[in-house]
Parts: C-alpha cells; sequence; structure tokens
C-alpha cells in the first residue's frame, strides 16, 4: 500500500524515519544520520496525482450505537488531495469529520482504481 514519503532532508533515507509528537508538531528523526526535522515542515504530496495540495483532516473513528445513531469514539487523521478527494474534501471543508471508512487518495494511489473512495461511503448532507 502506498503511503505518501517522507525523506530525510540531510541523507536521503526514507524507511529509518521515526516521529514523534511535540509542541510545534511531529518531530520526524532519522535513524541513519540522526538529523530531526518537523515533520510539517516538509509538504505533503498526494500518492496519487503528487500535488502538493493536500491537507490533513480530522477523521472519526465511529461505531453505530443503539442502532442508527453514529457516535464518534475517536478521532483521527487522514491526508486529503483536494484534487484527487475533492468531494470529501468539501465534506471536511466544513468541518465534519472524514468518515473512517473513507479511503483518502492522497494516502493510497490504489484507492481509486479499487473504487473505495466516494460514492460508496455513506455521507449525509
Ligand atoms: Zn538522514
Ligand atoms: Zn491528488
Amino acid at each position: 500500500m502506498a503511503s505518501r514519503t517522507i525523506v530525510c532532508p540531510s541523507c536521503g533515507e526514507t524507511e529509518e524515519l521515526s516521529g514523534a509528537p511535540s509542541p510545534e508538531g511531529i518531530v520526524i528523526t532519522c535513524g541513519r544520520c540522526h538529523a530531526s526535522w518537523l515533520r510539517d515542515s516538509v509538504p505533503d504530496t498526494c500518492a496519487t496525482c503528487g500535488g502538493t495540495d493536500v491537507q490533513e483532516r480530522t477523521r472519526a473513528l465511529t461505531q453505530y450505537s443503539r442502532g442508527t445513531q453514529l457516535s464518534i469514539v475517536g478521532l483521527g487523521s487522514i491526508l486529503l488531495c483536494r484534487q484527487c478527494d475533492a468531494r470529501m474534501f468539501a465534506w471536511s471543508e466544513s468541518g465534519r469529520p472524514v468518515p473512517f471508512a473513507y479511503k483518502s487518495a492522497a494516502m493510497d494511489s490504489t484507492a481509486h482504481e479499487a473504487g473505495r473512495t466516494g460514492d460508496d461511503v455513506h455521507i449525509d448532507p
């Protein structure tokens, strides 16, 4: 599964990287050269189109309780591309969390080919 690639700005390492939260954001540390940097200072790129117009959005971890009521049991984050995830991007733009079942094209280049985005995810207007 493809996801966004984080590259060490010092040595180009892409695998031996670890992230840790800090007050300024996620700090990535390179296991090879021990450089560390703020993840958010490196632009994210879309796994599908390669564009940089992607944003991190809130994703709901939900479950149905009492049959029909959907309750949010937790929140995570997901990357959305303004182009490839246009529909969900607009949805989240209005402050609503992205449904957990949604596969982001910005994070997974196979999401669209497999038809797992968009219309198969039920969202209420
Ligand atoms: Zn490095
Ligand atoms: Zn894209």
